[in-house]
């Protein structure tokens, strides 16, 4: 099949390195030079939503799928009267919002944190209670921790966030955080991922580790997403980001349509990567899955790549491997990942240590 992807960054390019056999020709479309996917693609340099581009990939690609969730949805739309986009447009409109992401975790009776919509200062000061510590949060282009304020308790509010529309929600005081990555097929099949634990730094993933401390959580993560799986009528690979409350509880925090950085370990950690089982969900090439996992940890390389020599030696004492995204180093700029395998949860531990003690 011919497929156009909106976006060209690593998970763009991580989704054409996974097709090994070359089954289908990709195309990727993306404003920025030299994205890391146009090194395995041809390349159209432009907005995500110019007419003459929408018109020749309707005229001469199979389907449309995504790499960046914030592409033009008026575009996606029109792609729509024409040829399939996965995940479709309904389903990106609701994950580009945070409140109307909210807002369908309710209509689901899915737990999510107390919030509020935020128009002006005057709608903090009403909803605040000044004991209590907030996030306010861009309705819109908030990844990474990026767009987001701290309110804390009796703090005065000084943020110019409020310029654009918000989101105030309440601080979920969480024990881990874990994400579900849920696979749906344009034939029906859907199956799940076993949950990850991730941890962050300044807001960005630094680190997913397989199996998490929470799989007696597994069964109703996977409540939650076949519910939004068939209420937005998905197709494709969806990502839910959880915390777990004190109380053992998962918390909807936010939905990625697409694949997402909690899953790269699946690379080598499993029989079947997010990235190809994303592709075989679209293309309709997915049969009864029996995945096979190996406990793994994935750390995100940022800011700054790893030299040789520690990668070396890393390797020495590891089952590591190195995804390098070819970009120009920058503060807090995801450059690439690395992925350790290992035989058992206890010596994935074991690792961990002594990639720690390394890096
Ligand atoms: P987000 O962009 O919503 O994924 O937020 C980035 C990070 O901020 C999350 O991974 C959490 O660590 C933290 N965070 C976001 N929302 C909340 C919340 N309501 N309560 C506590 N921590 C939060």
């Amino acid at each position: 099949m011919k497929i156009a992807i909106f976006g060209a960054g690593q998970l763009a390019m991580m989704m054409i390195q996974a097709d090994k056999n070359s089954k289908h020709d990709y195309v990727v479309i993306d404003p920025t030079p030299k994205p890391p996917a146009s090194m395995y693609a041809a390349h159209i340099q432009t907005e995500y939503n110019n007419p003459n581009t929408i018109k020749d990939i309707c005229a001469n690609y199979d389907l449309v799928t995504i790499d960046f969730e914030n592409v033009d949805v008026s575009a996606m739309k029109e792609i729509e009267k024409h040829i399939p986009v996965h995940p479709n447009s309904k389903a990106l409109e609701i994950c580009q919002d945070r409140v109307k992401e909210k807002e369908l975790f309710k209509s689901l009776e899915i737990k999510t944190a107390i919030n509020f919509k935020i128009n002006s200062m005057h709608d903090i000061e009403k909803c605040i209670d000044s004991s209590k510590g907030y996030i306010l949060k861009s309705r819109r282009f908030g990844y990474d921790g990026k767009n987001q304020y701290h309110i804390r308790p009796n703090k005065k509010v000084e943020t110019d966030l409020i310029l654009s529309p918000c989101i105030l929600e309440e601080l979920v005081h969480f024990k881990a955080e874990v994400s579900l990555i849920c696979v749906k097929s344009i034939n029906g099949y859907t199956f799940f991922y076993p949950l990850v634990e991730n941890s962050h730094r300044n807001g960005i993933l630094n680190m997913s580790v397989y199996p998490s401390h929470y799989t007696h959580l597994q069964e109703s993560a996977e409540l939650v997403g076949k519910k939004l799986l068939e209420k937005m009528k998905y197709v494709g690979v969806l990502v839910i980001e959880f915390f777990v409350n004190e109380n053992d509880e998962l918390i909807a925090n936010e939905m990625a349509p697409r694949v997402h950085n909690s899953g790269h370990w699946t690379i080598e950690g499993s029989n079947l990567s997010q990235f190809e089982a994303h592709i075989a969900a679209i293309t309709g090439n997915i049969d009864v899955i029996k995945l096979e996992l190996k406990p793994s940890f994935m750390f995100n390389i940022l800011s700054k790549h790893i030299s040789d020599d520690k990668f070396n030696k890393l390797k020495a004492n590891l089952d590591i491997h190195r995804h390098d995204y070819h970009k120009i180093q920058r503060a807090n700029r995801k450059l690439g990942h690395l992925t350790c395998t290992a035989e058992n949860r206890e010596s994935l531990e074991v690792d961990m240590r002594k990639f720690k003690n390394i890096i």
